[in-house]
């Protein structure tokens, strides 16, 4: 049978189920198996693996995915895509199909039961309006990860990657670099979608530190201060920090900054991953 990456498949598909496109599910489908290629290359899916697909959509990267891996996982949020799926998926028996809320869905109960607790790959073509929660979602529950491959919004790419005093600097780039080594593995324009998004997006590979790059003493305590600077971005650093309701004075804040040899003028916007972690650090002492 000829692939739902050719795009005459996926409009008969569509067509056979009446399927109708849902704005609120950030529905765009992949046509283009050239970026499902690289994808999974970037991914660097192995038949060792069991993979995470969320939103496999009518099933295009699901069928690549059942191809290259020991095991599939696609969790689907929309109940009208699942009789779809198990049409176009029924050529496997190495693929799940889960009817749920991403967001809902222990993973890490779910990467035990099939994974026995190893680190496993997350593959999407990501419904944006849920990117961050999702992507710090697998982050801060601490979901054994070897890697995230996701195809995201190239304005969101672009600040996971980004650097201090940059304008795309913020909370979430922060976090993703805490947390992962991006790289940029491709730059996917709206024709390769039905129907066409009206942004760009780029896929991007998280690949997670087996250690963090910086030593925190409090994670929790550093992101709410990543928080509180980023909330009042255009403030100094001590007003965030104590307007934002960090339970911290503007003598102590003042404090660690002099002995980090920076001016209490400051703004969080400049601050690098590692001073936020030797702030916290100073600040929690
Ligand atoms: N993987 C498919 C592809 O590449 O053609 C579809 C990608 S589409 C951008 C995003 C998919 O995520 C849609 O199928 C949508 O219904 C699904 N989705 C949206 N919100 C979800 C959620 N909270 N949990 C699980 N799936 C969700």
């Amino acid at each position: 049978m000829e692939k739902l990456s050719n795009p005459q498949v996926t409009i008969e598909t569509i067509k056979k189920y009446d399927f109708a496109f849902q704005k609120k599910f950030g529905q765009n489908f992949l046509i283009d198996g050239h970026v499902i290629h690289k994808i999974l290359a970037a991914a660097e899916v192995t038949g060792e693996d069991f993979v995470l697909e969320i939103g496999p959509g009518i099933g295009t990267m699901t069928q690549y995915l059942a191809e290259a891996a020991r095991e599939v996982v696609a969790v689907e949020i929309d109940k009208m895509l699942i009789p779809i799926l198990q049409d176009t998926l029924q050529g496997y028996d190495n693929v799940t199909i889960m009817n749920e809320d991403i967001l809902k869905v222990d993973i890490r109960a779910l990467a035990e039961e099939k994974n026995g607790g190893k680190p496993i790959k997350v593959v999407a073509n990501l419904p944006y309006y849920i990117t961050t929660p999702i992507i710090m979602g697998l982050f801060e529950n601490h979901v054994p990860l070897y890697n995230m491959t996701v195809m995201v919004q190239k304005e969101v790419a672009g600040r996971m990657q980004a650097a201090p005093g940059t304008k795309e600097y913020g909370a979430l780039s922060l976090a993703v670099q805490y947390y992962a080594d991006t790289y940029i593995a491709a730059n996917v324009p709206p024709n390769c979608f039905i129907p066409r998004p009206k942004v760009g997006s780029a896929v991007i590979r998280l690949n997670a530190w087996q250690q963090p790059p910086v030593s925190v003493e409090d994670e929790k305590f550093m992101f709410s201060l990543i928080r509180a600077s980023f909330n009042q971005r255009r403030k100094t650093l001590q007003n965030s920090l104590v307007n934002g309701g960090i339970a911290v004075t503007k003598e102590q804040i003042a404090q660690a900054l002099a002995e980090m040899n920076l001016p209490v003028s400051v703004r969080g916007e400049s601050l690098t991953l590692e001073q936020f972690a030797r702030l916290s650090n100073l600040l929690k002492s």
